[in-house]
């Protein structure tokens, strides 16, 4: 627990509202500093690690999200919170390019804010952290003690047959009437502590690629899954496994060859494995991420482009990666219902992924109409809520009757 005072820094060009967060601020026992212009506010970060930094978003000569992008350039490990007076569904698409950038946002204000809430808002979003320290996440993976949830994938498109029966190896799930297929699983990373609660991996993930800590971890996971994949191998069920793999992890020229020894001592193909990057991270280094995706892909594991649609992938670049596989970012799927535009975008993904021979997985379904949209525009794979939330691999069996 961190004993010294929270420091918290605010970006507002309005003098005004600076002075009321500085306020707040000093009502909840911490220090601050504000800055009403962008200069101000990179000397002021040159010289502090703040806790907390509060950003307007709608400012005259700088907007939130060139300060966003520069505090992601800075790898900034402040907690973020977005404030502004404009449309919540442009503060929340401020809000997701931030995390997507790999920011830690902990929310947005609406302006005006009232001022309890902002007392109470500063004092949550600067302490979020102070439950876990990065000993406590060295402890954890060394000691394996990080765990991995699986979420099932299922077959979309093409849909059952008109019988809704599946061949006796083919796993399923039933949900309103109807057997979907289950092809496999994505690995996802779980830290419970003590008191049974759990530390989101959008917490944990950054700060173990900080402190160096992304090999081992994933390195533990993928052993699991490995172990998993081969065990149900052996009783005639053959799955697929998403792992996410880090950028980082792109630098490590042995990681081809490793993740292939270890899935042959299990007993299990390469095939059955796909290696999950986000968007924006195939973009950071496009030929070098392109000269290790095609090392792992002519070693036979598929890849698949995470959250797609949050980053900035050029289509010509999308051409040329060896990719087998999309994930649409949730929050399309989240909007399905409500836009057409969202509609219009997953059909236009469906269709270049399917053009450039991919295949297409949604994320984040939740609902049935949602479902059957997805299945109308020939989405092939699914994963959601609505069919099955991750859970720890003994869940996983049971749920699919895995004997
Ligand atoms: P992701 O790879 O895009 O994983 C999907 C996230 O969506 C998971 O969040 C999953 O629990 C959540 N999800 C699945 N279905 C639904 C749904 O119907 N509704 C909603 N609202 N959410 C759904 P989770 O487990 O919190 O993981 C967050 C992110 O952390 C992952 O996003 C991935 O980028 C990262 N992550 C998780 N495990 C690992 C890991 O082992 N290694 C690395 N490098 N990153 C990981
Ligand atoms: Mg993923
Ligand atoms: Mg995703």
């Amino acid at each position: 627990m961190n004993t010294l005072a929270k420091k918290v820094v605010i970006l507002d060009d309005d003098d005004g509202i600076a002075k009321l967060v500085i306020e707040a601020v000093h009502q909840v026992g911490f220090t601050g500093e504000s800055a009403n212009n962008f200069e101000s506010f990179k000397e002021i970060l040159s010289r502090n690690q703040p806790d907390l930094i509060l950003i307007d978003l709608v400012m005259p000569k700088v907007d939130g999200i060139l300060v966003l992008r520069y505090l992601a350039s800075q790898n900034c490990t402040s907690n973020i919170l977005l404030m502004s007076g404009f449309d919540p569904k442009v503060v929340q698409t401020a809000e997701r390019l931030g995390v997507s950038l790999g920011l830690s946002v902990e929310g947005v204000l609406s302006k005006p804010v009232p001022f309890s809430l902002l007392k109470s808002e500063i004092k949550r979003a600067a302490s979020s952290n102070d439950s876990i320290s990065e000993t406590d996440l060295r402890n954890v993976v060394a000691n394996q003690e990080i765990d991995v949830h699986l979420q099932p994938k299922v077959r979309l498109s093409p849909p059952p047959s008109a019988d809704n029966k599946l061949a006796d190896n083919v796993l399923s799930i039933e949900m309103g009437g109807t057997n979907y297929e289950v092809v496999g699983f994505e690995a996802l990373a779980r830290w419970q502590l003590s008191d049974g609660s759990f530390v989101p991996p959008s917490i944990f993930i950054p700060m173990a690629e900080e402190i160096d800590l992304i090999q081992s971890l994933t390195d533990t996971i993928y052993q699991n899954v490995v172990k998993l994949l081969g065990k149900w191998n052996r009783i005639g069920y053959h799955l697929t496994a998403a792992i996410n793999i880090s950028p980082r992890l792109m630098g490590n020229l042995d990681l081809p060859d490793k993740l292939v020894e270890t899935a042959i001592s299990e007993g299990v193909a390469t095939e059955q494995v796909i290696l999950e990057l986000t968007e924006s991270a195939t973009m950071a280094d496009a030929d070098h991420i392109m000269e290790v995706l095609t090392r792992f892909r002519l070693k036979g594991f598929g890849l698949s482009i995470d959250d797609f649609g949050t980053g900035y992938s050029s289509l010509i670049q999308l051409y040329r990666m060896p990719f087998t596989e999309m994930k649409v970012d949730k929050s399309f799927v989240d909007d399905m219902k409500s836009s057409e535009e969202a509609q219009t975008i997953i059909r236009s993904i469906v269709h270049l992924g399917h053009n450039l021979g991919m295949k297409i997985c949604a994320e984040g379904v939740e609902d049935l109409p949602v479902s059957m949209a997805l299945a109308e525009l020939t989405c092939d794979y699914a994963q959601g809520y609505y069919y099955s939330r991750p859970q720890p691999a003994a869940d996983f069996e049971a749920l699919l009757n895995i004997a």
